[in-house]
């Protein structure tokens, strides 16, 4: 096994992984002249964070962050530890419009008020680029101008890309010292060794790894059937890693399951899939049964909308709970978008439409030929909504009508897709102190390991309020970096 032996003995910080919380630990160290490996099993840079598109959180007054906070334990339940709800709040000025800002220009000149938000707080930019992809542009970029820097520089960086951790090295005392990893090339693998003064796991979730060995199929078998938005590198390694060293895991029953994420027309059945975001229903999308009828307030939360889906299955309607039977399918169900709707967001619309997600049809008559019924039948339901927007209200509850689709046979454009509820973020996982320090029980550490970002559990409880997972990678992401820094400064003294 090779040693990555890199300039003297060993590095200040490993990073495994390479998303938003990973690059957040790295630049803090780097910019404070620490020595940096990032490791990441991808060939490319960047995991989930790169696919971010509602925003990022942030509060910036003492009532501001006291509704934030209220607003977090609220969506988390019972669940979650709330000294680590009280970190992402109190940080979240700093790291986020203080540090993303100044630090890396990123534009969050846009703030939004999304679902169980009490305020608007969630930030975007104004551009052309989803946040995730607009942050982690130019995260990366900054990072990558310390490559190729020699010691006497500060911060001394090296990323390795399709470099799969697999083990946590550990000396006597039971301090994580460094990472063994494989590199994967087109000729060979080779198995490496690294050492380090501290390790960060930043691996991000697990909810795109179905194997029978997998974390899913061990915390909630029952999902194993969803389709899932994260990326198919989201296999929970860290969690592994971590309970080699029995670090504590918490929260693993709690998955966030989006209620729609695109059926592929092209590959139906590929499990990974791309999630039609919130803001289709939000310019006034509507949700279709197979048989052409509305059954839900598609502006509803998450969790309400996804039971609706659900509920179209006999067994889950009356049983309530998604039990994963071979005779349990999950229920797709159509989302059509009027002309009017579309137009309010037309770069995603134009987007969708382009991956064929979303096909542009003329016409009611056309809706129905898209969804292989008459066009009475689309004619009626169409009309039964129009006739509940005039009253300013429908049997769901609705009260807010915006871009109704017209009743028009022939005429009118619409934009119709096929979605499905879809497993969308992993509220679970390696327990962490507010200083993102990995825990064996409630208060012995793991010396030398640290995690943060999706990895972490403990922080969102049993339902992640949007916006709250990249404004908790950079927070604790920034943590985790200072207090490395602050360790090696106190060692050199
Ligand atoms: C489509 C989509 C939209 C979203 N939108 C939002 C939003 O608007 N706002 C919000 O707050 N959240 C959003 N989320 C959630 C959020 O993007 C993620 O939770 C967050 O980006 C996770 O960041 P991370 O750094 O923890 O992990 P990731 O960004 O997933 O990065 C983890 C990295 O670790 C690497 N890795 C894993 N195992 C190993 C290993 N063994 N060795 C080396 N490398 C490894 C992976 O390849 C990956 O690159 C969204 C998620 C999705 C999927």
């Amino acid at each position: 096994m090779a040693d990555n032996n890199n300039n003297h003995h060993s590095f200040d910080a490993i990073i495994i992984g390479s998303g938003l919380a990973g690059l957040s630990t790295a630049l803090t160290i780097l910019d404070a002249g620490g020595r940096v490996l990032i490791l990441e099993k991808e060939p490319k840079l960047g995991g989930n964070s790169m696919k971010a598109s509602s925003g990022i959180n942030a509060a910036t007054t003492d009532e501001e962050r006291h509704a934030f906070r209220q607003d977090t334990l609220h969506s988390a339940g019972d669940a979650t530890n709330p000294a680590l709800v009280d970190t992402l709040v109190q940080h979240s000025q700093e790291a986020v419009l203080g540090w993303l800002r100044e630090r890396l220009q990123v534009d969050l000149s846009q703030v939004a008020q999304l679902g169980g938000h009490s305020q608007p707080r969630t930030h975007r930019p104004a551009g052309k680029l989803p946040i995730g992809a607009e942050i982690m542009i130019k995260l990366q970029a900054a990072v990558k101008e310390f490559e190729g820097k020699q010691e006497q520089d500060n911060g001394v960086l090296q990323i390795c890309t399709s470099a799969k951790a697999t083990q946590l090295v550990q000396d006597d005392q039971g301090r994580v010292v460094g990472v063994a990893y494989t590199i994967t090339t087109e000729e060979k693998e080779q198995e490496v060794v690294a050492h380090a003064a501290n390790v960060v796991l930043a691996t991000g979730g697990f909810a795109a790894d179905r194997s029978s060995t997998s974390w899913l199929a061990k915390v909630r078998p029952e999902l194993l059937a969803l389709g899932a938005t994260a990326g198919e590198f989201s296999t929970g390694d860290g969690l592994t890693l971590a309970s080699a060293l029995n670090a504590n895991l918490v929260g693993m029953q709690h998955i966030q399951v989006h209620p729609t994420g695109f059926v592929d027309p092209k590959d139906p059945d590929n499990p990974n899939k791309f999630l039609a975001a919130e803001v289709l229903r939000g310019v006034g999308g509507i949700l279709l049964t197979p048989q052409g009828k509305r059954f839900c307030n598609e502006i509803g939360r998450r969790d309400y909308v996804t039971d609706k889906i659900f509920s179209l299955n006999a067994k889950y309607a009356e049983t309530k709970t998604w039990q994963g039977g071979s005779d349990e399918k999950v229920p797709q169900v159509y989302l059509l978008v009027s002309e009017e709707g579309a137009a309010a967001i037309q770069k995603h619309v134009d987007f969708y439409a382009w991956k064929g997600f979303l096909t542009k049809v003329k016409g009611a008559k056309e809706v129905a030929e898209y969804m292989g019924m008459d066009a009475e039948t689309i004619g009626a339901t169409l009309q039964e909504y129009q006739d509940a927007a005039k009253a300013g209200a429908d049997s769901f509850g609705k009260s807010r009508f915006l871009a109704v689709p017209q009743l028009d046979e022939e005429s009118a454009n619409y934009y119709v897709g096929k979605v499905e509820p879809v497993l969308h973020y992993c509220m679970g996982g390696v327990q962490i102190n507010p200083r993102g320090q990995v825990l064996k029980d409630e208060s012995t550490i793991i010396p030398g390991l640290y995690a943060c970002g999706e990895v972490a559990g403990g922080l969102h409880g049993k339902n992640r309020l949007a916006g709250n997972s990249l404004c908790e990678c950079v927070v604790f992401g920034r943590i985790v970096g200072q207090g490395i820094v602050k360790c090696e400064n106190a060692a050199k003294i």
